[in-house]
C-alpha cells in the first residue's frame, strides 16, 4: 500500500508540473469542497491526506490546467465584481480588467433613477450581472448571439436572483429599444494573434474578430447610434493597442467626447463616446468624463 498523500505533498506535486501556484492551490481547495479564497486553510492543514481518489482527480486537474483549460473551467466558478459566476467552456472565461469597464460604466449610471443599459456579447453576464447588482433600478439588457452563452447568462441571473433580460442577437440587430447606456467586451484579438494557441479552450468566436481585430466593433459603433438615447455612451473593451483605432472609429460613428481609460496594468483597455443629437438629454446621464487620452 503507498504512503497517503499529503496536501503539501500534492501541492509540491502540482508546483513540480509547473502550475502556478494559485492554481495549485484553487484546484486543491475546489478538489476538498472549500471557499476558493481559503487559502490559509490549506497551510494549516497541509499534513492532512487524500483519498487515493481524490489524489487521482488532483493530478487529472493539474494536467487540464497545464494543457492550458482555465481554472474557471475546472472549477465551474469565477467571482467578477464581487458575484460568483457559474461559467463553462460555453463563455469567455471573465477577466478581471473587464472590471475596468464596469467601473466606468457605474460613474455614468445614474445612482437611483431609472436607466436602460445593454451588454453586447453577453457571455457568462458577468458584465449585464455587475451593473444590474449595483443598479437595481436599471432595466439592464444582456445580449449575445449565442444560444449556448445566453443559456449561462440566464442561469446566472436566475441563480443571483437578478431581472436581467437575455436577448439572442447578432450585436444591436434585433434589439428593440433606446438605451442609455450601451457597453460590451467585443471579441477584439486578430485572428492571427500567436496568443490564439494558448487560449484554444475557450470559444474563439467571443475571442477573435477579423485580420485587424476589430470587425465587431466596427459593427457595434455602426448600430450604436439608432439604439442609443441622446446623452447616451457607448462603452467598449478591446486590446491593449487598438485605443487609437477605436477612438477613431467611434469618432466615424458621430460619437463626441471619445476618450480611454487604462485598466489596472496600465493598458488602455476601454474606449467610450457619447451619442447627442438636437433632442434634450437624459439629465441623469454626465455628460463628462474623467479618463483622457
Ligand atoms: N482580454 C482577453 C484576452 O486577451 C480577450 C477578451 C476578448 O476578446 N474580448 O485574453
Amino acid at each position: 500500500m503507498a504512503e497517503p498523500v499529503t496536501l503539501a505533498h500534492a501541492l509540491r506535486h502540482a508546483r513540480q508540473m509547473g502550475l502556478e501556484r494559485i492554481d495549485a492551490h484553487i484546484l486543491l481547495l475546489h478538489l476538498l469542497g472549500r471557499p476558493h479564497h481559503d487559502r490559509a486553510w490549506l497551510l494549516a492543514h497541509d499534513q492532512d491526506t487524500l483519498t487515493a481518489a481524490q489524489w487521482a482527480q488532483y493530478q487529472a486537474l493539474c494536467a487540464q490546467r497545464l494543457d492550458a483549460v482555465p481554472v474557471a473551467y475546472l472549477t465551474g466558478c469565477k467571482e467578477f465584481f464581487g458575484l460568483h459566476l457559474q461559467v463553462d467552456a460555453r463563455v469567455l472565461d471573465p477577466r478581471p480588467d473587464t472590471e475596468t469597464l464596469v467601473e466606468w460604466a457605474l460613474e455614468l449610471l445614474p445612482a437611483a433613477a431609472p436607466c436602460r443599459v445593454a451588454d453586447l456579447g453577453t457571455g457568462s453576464g458577468a458584465i449585464a450581472l455587475a451593473l444590474q447588482s449595483q443598479r437595481p433600478q436599471a432595466a439592464v439588457t444582456a445580449v449575445d448571439f449565442s444560444a449556448d452563452a445566453l443559456a449561462v447568462a440566464r442561469a446566472n441571473a436566475q441563480r443571483l436572483q437578478l431581472p436581467v433580460q437575455c436577448v439572442q442577437s447578432s450585436w444591436l440587430a434585433g434589439v428593440p429599444g433606446v438605451f442609455d447606456l450601451i457597453v460590451s467586451n467585443p471579441p477584439y484579438i486578430r485572428e492571427d494573434d500567436p496568443h490564439m494557441p494558448a487560449l484554444r479552450h475557450e470559444p474563439r468566436q467571443a475571442l477573435t474578430s477579423g485580420r485587424d481585430g476589430l470587425d465587431d466593433i466596427r459593427t457595434i459603433a455602426a448600430q450604436a447610434p439608432v439604439h442609443l438615447a441622446a446623452g447616451g455612451w457607448l462603452l467598449l473593451e478591446h486590446g491593449w493597442d487598438q485605443a487609437e483605432a477605436v477612438q477613431a472609429i467611434l469618432r466615424g460613428a458621430g460619437l463626441q467626447g471619445v476618450v480611454s481609460r487604462q485598466d489596472l496594468a496600465g493598458q488602455w483597455r476601454c474606449t467610450g463616446g457619447q451619442w447627442r443629437d438636437a433632442a434634450a438629454c437624459n439629465p441623469a446621464m454626465p455628460t463628462y468624463s474623467r479618463t483622457v487620452k
